[in-house]
């Protein structure tokens, strides 16, 4: 139960970010930006904080947004969750999972795995993401149109590429873009044993994620180290060096914030002996270095999970879903929360945000339908 909650946000539980406008926080989903904005109205981020606090449990905000309980354990979390199910006397059923849903005279029916069936008035599908379609089939079989599930939140695979050699360094602001799209992301890259990851290409993963799975997760991205950083900038930032430090050896003195062990390795791509000194470098070799600074090209073949955390990019037509409610506009009664549907977020807390909100906003309708 909540063993989602319990892994998320590295056992910490990432619950929402502290972004307080809502249109920049909302801009942090690839798909449903504009059906979470107006969500946000009736449940946002400030909410989340005071439902948690109201119930004992404090959050606090790191330095890049992302709000954790002060505990940092996922388990207080699902401990709270846990006591306000309890607290409204809600019944789970494990070990059964719902195979089919029938309309009825009353209301619905639902059929489980192990047989057995109950009749509802209204249902709230909480399902969760799922990169097969067969996951959404229950779905299908009432009519609605899924946008075809892939993965989104992973790492670029690079295998047998020398850069891996240099696992472990971290570049604070490089961009990486997609060859020939227009798609672009920078921040934090990590060199990993695999290839590439960090902030810059997990967020570059999402917004291309439909993209990346029709390519095959085969493609070529170009990274700049220096992030917005211009061939002429460089090229002439190089002059001055060579008429102030003619005489330095080029790997010791590396102009820019890299890690010293990259420099060496894109000195060494652009075929620059050890002992070369500014004042000696070739034009030829100059142009090679400038060009793997600001244009170094990788050919992607695969991607990996980044520690396991990832969502699903499709789900639930959002057409279909009245955003007031959470109510299907196909199948009255039939309410929709969380990952289900056609929305994601890259990292940071958005995706947990989206499935209190729309968990919330569904839940209110539902209670008050019932009472009327
Ligand atoms: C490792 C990991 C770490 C993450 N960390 C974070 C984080 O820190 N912050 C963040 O914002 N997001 C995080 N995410 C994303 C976030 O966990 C999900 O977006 C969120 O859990 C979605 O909630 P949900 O209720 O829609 O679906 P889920 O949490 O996936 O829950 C769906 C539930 O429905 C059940 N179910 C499915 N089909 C059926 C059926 N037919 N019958 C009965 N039950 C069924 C499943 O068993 C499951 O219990 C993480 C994801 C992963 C994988």
């Amino acid at each position: 139960m909540l063993s989602k909650v319990k892994i998320s946000g590295g056992g910490r539980c990432n619950v929402t970010n502290y972004i307080s406008d809502p249109d920049i926080f909302s801009s942090m989903y690839p798909r449903g930006n504009r059906f979470v904005r107006k969500a946000f109205y009736q449940f946002y981020n400030a909410d989340t904080i005071e439902w948690f606090e109201s119930r004992g449990v404090k959050l606090h905000a790191e330095k890049d947004g992302r709000m954790f309980p002060v505990t940092n354990n996922s388990q207080t979390i699902i401990d709270c969750l846990m006591n306000e199910a309890n607290h409204y006397g809600v019944e789970f059923m494990m070990q059964s999972s719902v195979k089919q849903i029938n309309k009825s005279e009353s209301g619905w029916e639902l059929i489980l795995s192990d047989g057995r069936s109950f009749n509802a008035d209204t249902i709230c599908m909480a399902t969760g993401g799922g990169n097969k379609l067969e996951h959404f089939q229950i779905l299908q079989a009432l009519g609605h149109t899924i946008s075809p599930p892939v993965p989104s939140l992973f790492t670029f695979n690079l295998p047998g590429h020398p850069i891996t050699e240099l696992m472990g360094l971290s570049v604070s602001n490089a961009t990486v873009k997609i060859q020939s799209e227009n798609l672009k992301e920078s921040g934090p890259l990590l060199i990993t044993h695999w290839g590439l990851s960090g902030p810059a290409v997990l967020r570059l993963s999402a917004w291309g994620a439909q993209l990346f799975a029709a390519k095959n997760y085969r493609f070529t991205i170009v990274v700049n180290w220096l992030n917005q950083e211009k061939e002429e900038q460089v090229r002439f930032l190089f002059q001055q060096i060579r008429i102030q430090n003619g005489s330095k050896k080029i790997s010791a003195t590396c102009p820019f914030e890299l890690p010293q062990r990259l420099w060496v390795y894109l000195l060494t791509q652009s075929d620059i002996e050890d002992g070369c000194r500014w004042a000696d470098l070739s034009h030829k070799k100059q142009n090679q270095l400038i060009r793997l600074l600001v244009s170094s090209e990788f050919k992607v073949e695969g991607k990996s999970t980044f520690k396991e955390e990832f969502v699903t990019a499709g789900g639930v037509d959002l057409k279909e879903i009245q955003v007031a409610t959470m109510e299907s506009k196909l199948q009255e009664g039939l309410y929709f929360a969380g990952e289900v549907m056609d929305v994601d977020g890259i990292t940071g807390g958005f995706n947990f945000q989206h499935a209190w909100t729309s968990g919330f906003v569904a839940a209110s309708a539902i209670a008050k339908k019932l009472m009327n």
